[in-house]
């Protein structure tokens, strides 16, 4: 909730230079939308497409009612480099292989030209009074109280190195740190303790930072850490375009093999996993870091999930679940298709 309302008070901090500001509503989208077309008489909406379930089927109920009250609507791709339907087999079917997905998916961008949207401050609505006006004033608004303000609890600034700061210019800044270190990626990354991958996933998540200023810095150069940092981008864009292809992998298998794999119970296990009780320190120590910061690198994801679904033998889902809880940069896709794949079954995993 910080992250969001500090990236929603930077957005303000913009726009009230061009005499306007944020609206902020609470309420289901699909009824506060077509409202404040309403109230507001606004002729068209323009929105970024989103691949999984629930923003699909929001955004389909959205644009239906506005359609009905005369409301043009205009969506644009800019989530992703390549929707789920632009990178597929010869045959027209989805890949369920990471490596010739990736290969295609380079192949497209060679021959991919930047789409270029021209954007315009101009002529913008007001906004009198918005809640994001402030920091304390937008979290006061949503029933919540600044956690990175420095209290008698957190007299110290090792309390502000627990959370990551909200919005594009702290996104930008740290896309511009990693920068300097891009080169050692493709082996700096698989030592959590060295902490040299981007730390950019929150970021993209919640869309305050672009794929495409990522991508940008990937292509910049053609050391191994470039290669290596674009091949995990393209992973990103891997698990949208499966989850978009097999929403069903929400709640089974995606391997057919293993749907309806039953999972011993063991809620005593289960309670020492999520709180870093274990008794084996790596497994531990990664567990108190994400719930102490909402991050956990992505090797320790990979043995934080191995060891829940292949040694404590766990219902993975019940481990999706509370990483979906905890992650600040939770995406549904990503999660689902990095908990298949510790669990071996999903696509691309070792059984
Ligand atoms: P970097 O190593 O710097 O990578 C750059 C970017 O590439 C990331 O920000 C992310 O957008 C993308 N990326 C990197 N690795 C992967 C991957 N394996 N799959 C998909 N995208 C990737 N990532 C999420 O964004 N949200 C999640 O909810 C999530 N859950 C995961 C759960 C498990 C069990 C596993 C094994 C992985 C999960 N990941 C998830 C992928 C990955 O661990 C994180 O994206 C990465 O650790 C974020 O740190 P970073 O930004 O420093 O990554």
């Amino acid at each position: 909730v910080q992250f969001i309302a500090e990236s929603l008070v930077e957005i303000q901090q913009t726009l009230i230079q061009h005499n306007s500001g944020v609206h902020i509503r609470y309420g289901n989208p699909i009824d506060e939308i077509p409202k404040l077309v309403t109230e507001l008489a606004i002729n068209a909406v323009y929105f970024n497409r989103d691949y999984t379930t629930y923003p699909v089927n929001r955004d389909s109920s959205v644009h239906a009612k506005l359609e009905d009250i005369g409301c043009a609507v205009h969506s644009f791709k800019d989530h992703v480099m390549f929707e789920p339907h632009e990178i597929l087999k010869k045959d027209g079917t989805p890949y369920h292989v990471f490596t010739p997905y990736s290969h295609a998916w380079r192949l497209a961008l060679q021959t991919t030209t930047a789409e270029n949207y021209p954007i315009t401050l101009r002529n913008l609505g007001p906004a009198k009074n918005s809640p994001a006006g402030s920091l304390e004033k937008l979290l006061a608004f949503a029933g919540f109280a600044d956690c990175a303000a420095k209290s008698e609890d957190h007299p110290t600034d090792s309390h502000q190195k627990l959370y990551t700061r909200g919005g594009s210019s702290a996104g930008l800044q740290q896309l511009k740190t990693f920068s300097t270190s891009i080169e050692n990626y493709e082996t700096a990354r698989d030592f959590p303790a060295i902490d040299q991958t981007s730390r950019l996933s929150v970021y993209i998540r919640h869309g305050c930072i672009s794929i495409r200023d990522m991508l940008t810095l990937a292509l910049s150069d053609t050391t191994i850490g470039h290669e290596k940092w674009l091949t995990e981008l393209i992973w990103r864009e891997f698990y949208q375009m499966i989850f978009f292809h097999y929403p069903e992998v929400h709640t089974e298998a995606f391997q057919p093999k293993f749907k309806g794999l039953k999972f011993p119970t063991d809620e005593v296990l289960l309670a020492k996993w999520k709180t870093g009780q274990t008794g084996f320190p790596l497994i531990d120590a990664a567990m108190r870091c994400l719930n102490q910061t909402g991050w956990m690198h992505n090797r320790l994801r990979m043995v934080v999930a191995s060891f829940f679904s292949k040694i404590m033998l766990l219902d993975w889902k019940r481990g999706e679940r509370y990483f979906s809880w905890k992650l600040l940069d939770y995406e549904l896709a990503s999660n689902n298709g990095g908990w298949q794949w510790a669990a071996g079954i999903g696509c691309d995993a070792a059984p």
